[in-house]
């Protein structure tokens, strides 16, 4: 659980005029802080002012000032972003921790004007039609509680997240392993989308109504305390239910976090070994967006043998996987070029193992590294725990 920085009296149209005001255009914002390491995958891909931070902000002071007009041309420059926050950590402008927020107030502007990045009208469609961005048959999560003899009130409830629920099972399997294996009082609800592929994408319309839903399970549950293995739903659960006037009173964990927990409360304790090189790619939503550097790397050194080494560009530096902000579904063929660049540079570390810890991570780099034969394995932290043998110290 973290705190986060949030200014509840900002929402759209304040968005972009504290971009107006305040962007001084000085292109911090293309390299990363101090390394001077290229960290905007948009503005390197595109190499063209409209589609580094500096440049999306030029394009709302020319839609402020009637300078520019709402044309179809401007659809690249506004959704060939993956939101990574990059910007937001090199900026040293006061709008920096906004840039984000800001470049989605855009967003919400463009699809009401010249409509949806391409493809990402599915997002909304899918959603609305079966609860989730993939277009799945919703899944009311009945079969797992039954598979894994979960109560229907519980202290925790795990939040799935559509992604891990869909398309990364073994992730999820690998959390419920974990969550039954170290004796945490949960249970699963039949939750839908958090929101976070609408929000990246502008597509804002209906997302308190997915948002109170979801607040709602949990509470039927009587849970206090939710659990997540996805950056994404964590983001969107702390940061976006608060932006977005959706009030809550249980705590939200990364699976990260509570492992951590249970480590450092001597509750468990990792028995088996692991002797493998692995490096970690932090998840933009976990990094920079909340702050969360050092836990998950902490849990990692935990794991007796392994042998944790860092990429070039790591913590707030890391490159983006790619697959975020909608890029994903908008430009498939990109999403995996960005995720082959973050591949490339674990090469250089020696790591048989990509890890991360964030289904949506997962995904993409396991695609670039399927179809450039990169020759990694790519897992998340939660499936190496998965693999290990874990001794559970008994309450007295
Ligand atoms: S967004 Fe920040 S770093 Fe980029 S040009 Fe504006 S003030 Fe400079
Ligand atoms: S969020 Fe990432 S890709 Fe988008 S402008 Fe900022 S640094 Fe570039």
């Amino acid at each position: 659980m973290v705190e986060v920085k949030i200014d509840n009296s900002l929402h759209g149209k304040e968005f972009l005029e504290m971009a107006f005001d305040r962007c001084i255009k000085c292109s911090t914002c293309k390299f990363g802080f101090k390394n001077f390491e290229p960290s905007c995958p948009s503005g390197e891909k595109f190499l063209f002012e409209s589609y580094w931070a500096s440049g999306r902000i030029r394009i709302i002071r020319g839609l402020i000032n009637g300078d520019l007009e709402w044309t179809d041309d401007l659809k690249d420059a506004i959704f060939a972003c993956p939101t990574c926050g990059a910007c937001m950590d090199s900026c040293q402008a006061p709008q920096a921790d906004f840039l984000v927020d800001i470049i989605e107030a855009l967003r919400e502007m463009a699809v009401k004007h010249i409509g949806p990045g391409p493809n990402q009208e599915n997002l909304i469609t899918r959603t609305k039609d079966v609860f989730n961005p993939y277009g799945e048959q919703n899944s009311d999560n009945s079969d797992l509680k039954e598979k894994y003899g979960l109560p229907d009130q519980a202290e925790w409830v795990y939040f799935i997240g559509c992604t891990s629920n869909y398309r990364q099972k073994n992730l999820r399997d690998s959390t419920l392993n974990f969550l039954k294996k170290v004796g945490i009082d949960f249970t699963l609800v039949d939750e839908h989308c958090c929101t976070s592929p609408l929000i990246r994408t502008g597509q804002i319309n209906d997302v308190k109504d997915f948002m109170n839903y979801n607040v709602e399970q949990i509470k039927k549950a009587g849970a206090t305390k939710v659990i997540t293995s996805c950056a994404g739903c964590y983001r969107t659960l702390i940061k976006d239910f608060e932006k977005f006037g959706v009030d809550y009173d249980f705590e939200v964990y990364h699976t990260a976090e509570l492992v951590k927990q249970l480590l450092d409360e001597k509750k468990i304790k990792i028995k088996s070994s692991y002797d493998k090189t692995v490096t970690y790619h932090d998840p933009c939503h976990l990094g920079r967006h909340m702050g969360v550097y050092e836990i998950p790397r902490e849990v990692y050194k935990q794991i007796p043998g392994i042998n944790l080494v860092e990429m070039r560009r790591n913590r707030n530096h890391a490159w983006c996987c790619g697959a975020g902000g909608g890029v994903k579904i908008g430009y498939p063929e990109w999403a995996v070029d960005i995720s082959k660049e973050r591949l490339e540079e674990a090469k250089e570390t020696g790591a048989s193992i990509v890890s991360s810890t964030c289904p949506f991570c997962r995904t993409n780099l396991s695609d670039a590294n399927d179809k450039f034969k990169m020759g990694f394995e790519v897992l998340d932290l939660i499936e190496i725990l998965d693999q290990m043998t874990i001794e559970v110290k008994q309450e007295e």
